[in-house]
């Protein structure tokens, strides 16, 4: 049993949590993931909120290869990859996925989160350096502080900054500098100029690693991700994604990057060491949606086509929003009881999407995060488009 001082300082800390509005419900869904979702009232609705982004996590194709590979190679592991954990097919996966990335090796993880977490610490150490930008996801912001190497923040997005805090590392004597952002920052639906902030780290001699669980599969003229978008797939060193959003949708993640590099955190990284990695199942089907994407642009030109029409649509309304071109698209409305209700009402109207306000974005700029899906038909972004118009409507937004 608990001693009382520490439950009761539990249940305060609850109370405070529901109290400031900021304690999360976990909505239950009673089927697939897809295009609509199943509540567990029964009601299906329309699905503005996955990162389901070429629809593949329900794809009949996707779901026969991980059955098959249960049939194949069974169900579990029961040991990590350097005792008894490696089958075939997890090097084939590795291998499948340098060559998808166009990089020369690639290190599977449970998750990206464990990727971002062993990525640091193995490479960098106190006479290093960690220059990072100001929003990059939490499990980037985790590895970074199990590492020794000294840390700079930079501007979200801003080479200039970058640049100077580049200059500051290396007044400071760093011997190797690693700087590290998303692909895609996921509140903002905004692609990270990658561009800008490779020739910033060449000027500097400083190596890069890209975030990229939001991209990798559909970003790019080959949807290999934002390196490809910008132009830069081989001055992006390190690659981290994720098989748990566009690849499928199930879990997993990975790093990409140089041969050696990638053979150091093989020997040391620790998510990879002391945790099990992939079940076959999962490996199967990741296998298969390499083949699909490898060989049809048909899921990202929808997933392209749907976000143009959904984005066109929106402006139209003249709601605010933010980025450009990405899938994920926030509609602003400012403050965070009004994100509440704006999201309660959609639901009720058939459309689920999730507002998000601070801690998780800056105060007073609340907003209702939407992502479109391949799995989407034109009239589901028609549909998500007269909501949204009542809703503006209703609260003058
Ligand atoms: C989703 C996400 C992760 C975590 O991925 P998992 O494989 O689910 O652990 C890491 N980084 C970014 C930027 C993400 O969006």
């Amino acid at each position: 049993m608990l001693p009382a001082s520490f439950q009761s300082l539990l249940s305060q800390e609850l109370d405070d949590l529901r109290d400031a509005g900021l304690f999360k419900d976990e909505r239950i869904i009673t089927g697939a993931q897809g295009a609509r979702v199943r509540l567990a009232d029964g009601r299906e609705v329309l699905n503005l909120c996955a990162n389901n982004y070429l629809g593949l996590a329900d794809h009949p194709e996707v779901r026969a290869a991980a059955a098959q590979a249960l049939e194949d190679r069974g169900y579990g592991m029961a040991s990590v990859r350097f005792i008894c954990g490696t089958q075939d097919r997890h090097r084939e996966l590795e291998q499948r996925l340098s060559a998808f990335l166009g990089k020369e090796d690639t290190l599977l993880f449970a998750a990206c989160f464990d990727a971002n977490g062993g990525a640091f610490e193995p490479l960098l150490g106190p006479e290093d350096a960690i220059v990072s930008d100001q929003l990059n996801h939490a499990s980037l912001i985790d590895g970074i502080r199990l590492c020794k190497a000294r840390r700079f923040r930079y501007k979200n997005n801003d080479p200039a900054d970058l640049d100077a805090r580049l200059r500051e590392a290396r007044e400071g004597g760093a011997r190797h500098i690693m700087v590290a952002t998303d692909g895609v920052f996921s509140m903002d639906g905004v692609i990270a100029d990658l561009r800008g902030i490779v020739e910033t780290a060449e000027r500097h001699s400083a190596t890069v690693l890209v975030d990229d669980c939001h991209a990798t599969g559909f970003l790019g003229a080959r949807g290999r991700g934002t390196h490809e978008h910008h132009g830069v797939m081989e001055r992006v060193d390190f690659l981290t994604g994720t098989l748990g959003k566009a690849l499928g949708g199930a879990s997993g993640g990975y790093i990409s990057g140089p041969r050696d590099a990638i053979a150091l955190l093989r020997q040391r990284s620790r998510p990879y060491l002391f945790s099990n990695t992939l079940a076959p199942p999962i490996v199967g089907a990741t296998l298969k949606v390499l083949d699909l994407l490898e060989n049809s642009a048909a899921w990202r030109n929808r997933l392209m086509q749907n976000t143009a029409r959904y984005r066109a649509g929106l402006a139209q309304t003249g709601l605010a929003t933010k980025g450009d071109t990405h899938p994920i698209v926030p509609v602003m409305v400012g403050d965070a009881a009004l994100s509440q209700r704006v999201a309660a009402r959609l639901l009720e109207l058939g459309v689920y999407a999730v507002g998000f306000f601070h801690p998780v974005v800056p105060r007073g700029e609340a907003r209702i995060r939407t992502q479109i899906s391949a799995a989407h038909a034109p009239a589901d972004i028609d549909f998500a488009l007269e909501q949204w118009a009542k809703v503006q409507a209703e609260f003058r937004l």
